[in-house]
């Protein structure tokens, strides 16, 4: 998960690392009044999850309160990068001698965490990387030994951070590091880090992404999420310990177990390319057990995605068997009725592994109104990429 600004901000300062206060307005006249109340010149900066919020007009400087409200009028609503502005962050303006760059992030291809630090920040990070390298210190962070004062301070001199505030940084550095771990974060991101005319080190930008793998380790993560900028549907099957994700085809994707459900997407835009582009509408994963609740409430969220126009149940049989999976797609079409919701789309099953045949006959029996089987994953594939197109 992503963090806005001024959630990443929050949990710097709870680690120390020193930022500037500051309050969120969702209207230019909250957004006055916090100018207000700060009594001082403010930067009013756009929350979202996107970069390059500057150079978008999203970040702008304002003298008094009526200033402010007038800036605040200007950003909220903007649309940086296909991020509508809800929030502004009214926060002091900085005067600002150098702008700085620092992350930690997780370096996958080595195993390792990696710190990269530059004294050209500000700008785009990837700009100096591509033009400048040498501008732009990457040190590999062993897993285990961590990042101590000693380390922080190498990465500084690395990074060839001037003199006067080396010693100053490394403490961030290390504050960041310590962010980093015990939030875990796959990303910690400060550009501009800031040294004001005195000297002083601020963290004025900040940039958080948390592991969501992790998130069962930090309760007071859940009060980050946006509900409002997530997909109801997303919500809604995350209630339910569904793993569902929305994409912007037509076939809805019902599978059991991550890789199953990888392919049969791959399989599905195949299949589509002769069917007049169709392609996965979304996707969803049943896991191991597919019991008829959960069955029903995986039909029923796919259901709910109005671009859907065919299902693809794609289910091979494992722990779970065959006909355990045909008797819960039979009980779901039933408890949708019951709810009200009867299934009017058509769905292709393709039942495959651990007593399929037995499955096979449950559903053929069960004669259920527009399901169809197929027996291979291809075929089944092309089946349901035709009734997508047929029902366009
Ligand atoms: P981003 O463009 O989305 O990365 O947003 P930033 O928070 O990094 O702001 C962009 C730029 O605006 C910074 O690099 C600064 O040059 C400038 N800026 C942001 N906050 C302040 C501030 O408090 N004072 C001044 N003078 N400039 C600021
Ligand atoms: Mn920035």
């Amino acid at each position: 998960m992503d963090l806005y600004e001024y959630q990443a901000k929050d949990i710097f300062a709870a680690h120390g690392v020193p930022v500037l206060p500051g309050s969120v307005a969702d209207n230019p006249e909250d957004a006055k009044a916090i100018a207000a109340e700060l009594g001082q010149t403010v930067v009013v900066k756009a929350q979202v999850k996107t970069g390059g919020r500057g150079k978008a007009g999203g970040v702008k400087l304002a003298d008094d309160p009526e200033d402010t409200k007038t800036k605040a009028e200007a950003i909220l609503g903007l649309d940086i990068k296909g991020h509508v502005v809800r929030r502004v962050l009214v926060t002091p303006a900085s005067d600002i001698a150098e702008e700085y760059y620092f992350s930690f992030l997780l370096d996958r291809a080595n195993r390792k965490f990696l710190a990269m630090a530059s004294v050209e920040g500000g700008m785009d990070i990837e700009e100096v990387a591509a033009t400048k390298p040498e501008a732009l210190a990457k040190v590999l962070i062993d897993p285990i030994e961590g990042v101590d004062l000693a380390k922080a301070k190498d990465i500084a001199a690395q990074a060839k951070f001037p003199e006067a505030v080396a010693d100053q940084v490394a403490e961030v550095i290390v504050k960041l590091w310590e962010t980093f771990v015990s939030e875990d974060a796959t990303l910690v991101e400060v550009n501009p880090l800031v040294r004001d005319p005195q000297d002083k080190i601020v963290a004025l930008d900040g940039k958080v992404t948390l592991d969501d793998n992790a998130a069962f380790r930090h309760p007071a993560h859940a009060d980050l999420v946006d509900v409002a900028a997530e997909d109801p549907l997303e919500a809604a099957a995350k209630a339910k310990d569904l793993n569902y994700v929305k994409l912007d085809g037509q076939v809805g994707i019902i599978g059991n177990g991550a890789g199953l459900v990888m392919s049969t997407l791959d399989v599905v835009a195949y299949a589509g390319e002769k069917h007049g582009g169709v392609k996965p509408a979304n996707f969803l994963d049943i896991g191991g057990g597919a019991s008829a609740e959960v069955m029903a409430n995986g039909l029923e969220i796919i259901l709910s995605d109005p671009d859907v126009r065919s299902v693809f149940v794609n289910v091979f049989g494992g722990i779970t068997a065959c006909d355990a999976v045909a008797n819960g797609i039979v009980q779901a079409f039933q408890l949708l009725e019951s709810r009200g919701e009867a299934v009017t789309r058509p769905i292709v099953v393709r039942l495959d592994g651990n007593n399929a045949e037995e499955g096979r006959r449950i559903l053929t029996e069960a004669a259920l109104p527009g399901l169809e089987q197929v027996d291979t994953m291809d075929n089944a594939a092309d089946k349901a990429a035709a009734l997508a197109s047929a029902g366009a």
